[in-house]
């Protein structure tokens, strides 16, 4: 049934998003994916996330889901990878407060996302770490995000913040839609321009109780917190996919696609783009589906993530190879292409993540048993 709707919903996906790659380079230069945000919240795809009970399609928040919360990330990431950058913080969100937040959170936030509200996960901090300090009437938060992907747009961020009196991270849902304390000019990264992901000040901002979701510590409770690396990665397989489909248009074009080594960079882009597909979609599934050890789905999915970067990296390596100059020239999309991409492969720690998968890889004894 899952596949039968990703089946289905991929051709209406691909006529939704046509217009918003239309729109990229624009996006880029005016720094507004608001267009494109109002666009996704037509067609639904705001609230699909939801849970099933809550009206929504679980779209990458239960297991029925995944698949085409899989091909929905890689259709947006093909179409605008700044755009599915967005879109992936939006799920991540809906997915931790439908997981830890209180039966009268999950109630007010999800009423507001099927009004269209865009939420994020802000969770790497500036140079003074947000911070919680217990008051009258529940707590004040000290400190300042950076990263903080879709300032001006996300309207609540699920924010990860040290608690006084614990060692482990705490989940609070805090509204975020404060211009005062947006620094949006801290954004002056060369790529992914279009997410605006610059720095927001929390200090002073008062949450209650109910805005606190879980338990400290439960951010970081596999599958979902490294497992949860399938959905960046099947956005920026989508961007790959995208850079390679320009590729080869461009050498096409130019009557160059049947030179031997055109043909030989071809054939790589085409078999890094599905080498990495079959991972994502695999640890997808074994990490939204459930049933096998939650640090093993994880560690698997930290091995797509992996392969997905590599490929990625592959895919632009072989483009600036295959078009030289063309690949720079700026009235090109495909020079914005690869420097979103580019970019948005750097995620935090990669040494570390590699070790960790790596490790609990020999702990499970192999591969096929993680
Ligand atoms: C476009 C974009 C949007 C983003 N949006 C958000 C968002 O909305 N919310 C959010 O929370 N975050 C966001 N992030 C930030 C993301 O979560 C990471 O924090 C960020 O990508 C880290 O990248 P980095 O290269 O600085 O990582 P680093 O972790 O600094 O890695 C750089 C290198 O240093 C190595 N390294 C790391 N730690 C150590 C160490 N202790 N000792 C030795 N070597 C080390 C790494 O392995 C790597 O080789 C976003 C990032 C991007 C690119």
């Amino acid at each position: 049934m899952g596949d039968r709707t990703a089946r289905t919903a991929m051709p209406d996906a691909d006529a939704l998003f046509a217009p918003i790659a239309a729109r990229a380079g624009e996006a880029e230069r005016t720094g507004d994916l608001g267009p494109d945000v109002a666009r996704l919240a037509e067609a639904g795809l705001l609230a699909a996330p939801l849970p099933v009970a809550a009206g929504g399609r679980g779209l990458g928040t239960e297991g029925a889901g995944t698949a085409e919360a899989c091909a929905i990330l890689r259709a947006l990431g093909r179409a605008n990878l700044s755009l599915a950058r967005l879109f992936e913080g939006h799920v991540n969100a809906v997915k931790l407060v439908a997981l830890y937040g209180g039966a009268g959170t999950r109630e007010r936030l999800f009423e507001a996302v099927r009004e269209g509200a865009l939420l994020g996960v802000w969770g790497a901090d500036d140079r003074t770490p947000v911070a919680m300090a217990p008051c009258a009437d529940g707590w004040r938060l000290t400190g300042a995000k950076r990263f903080a992907s879709g300032l001006g747009l996300v309207r609540e961020a699920v924010v990860v913040a040290a608690r006084p009196d614990s060692e482990k991270p705490q989940l609070a849902l805090v509204p975020v839609a404060d211009a005062a304390r947006a620094e949006p000019g801290a954004w002056t990264a060369s790529g992914m321009r279009a997410t605006v992901s610059g720095r927001y000040d929390f200090d002073g901002v008062a949450i209650d109780g109910a805005a606190l979701l879980g338990e400290p510590g439960d951010y970081l409770r596999e599958p979902h917190f490294e497992g949860g690396t399938w959905r960046y990665a099947a956005a920026q397989l989508g961007g790959a996919e995208a850079l390679c489909a320009a590729m080869i248009a461009r050498l096409t074009a130019a009557g160059r696609a049947e030179a031997p080594i055109q043909e030989a960079r071809i054939g790589e882009a085409v078999r890094a783009c599905e080498t990495a597909r079959l991972w994502v979609e695999a640890a997808a599934e074994k990490v939204e589906r459930g049933g096998g050890a939650p640090e093993g789905a994880a560690a698997y999915a930290l091995f797509a993530r992996e392969i997905t970067q590599e490929s990625c990296l592959a895919v632009i390596r072989v483009a600036e190879d295959a078009l030289g100059t063309a690949a720079y020239d700026s009235r090109d999309p495909i020079e914005r292409m690869r420097r979103d991409l580019g970019l948005y492969v750097r995620q935090a720690a990669p040494d570390a993540k590699r070790s960790r998968a790596v490790r609990a890889m020999l702990a499970a004894g192999s591969l096929a048993a993680l």
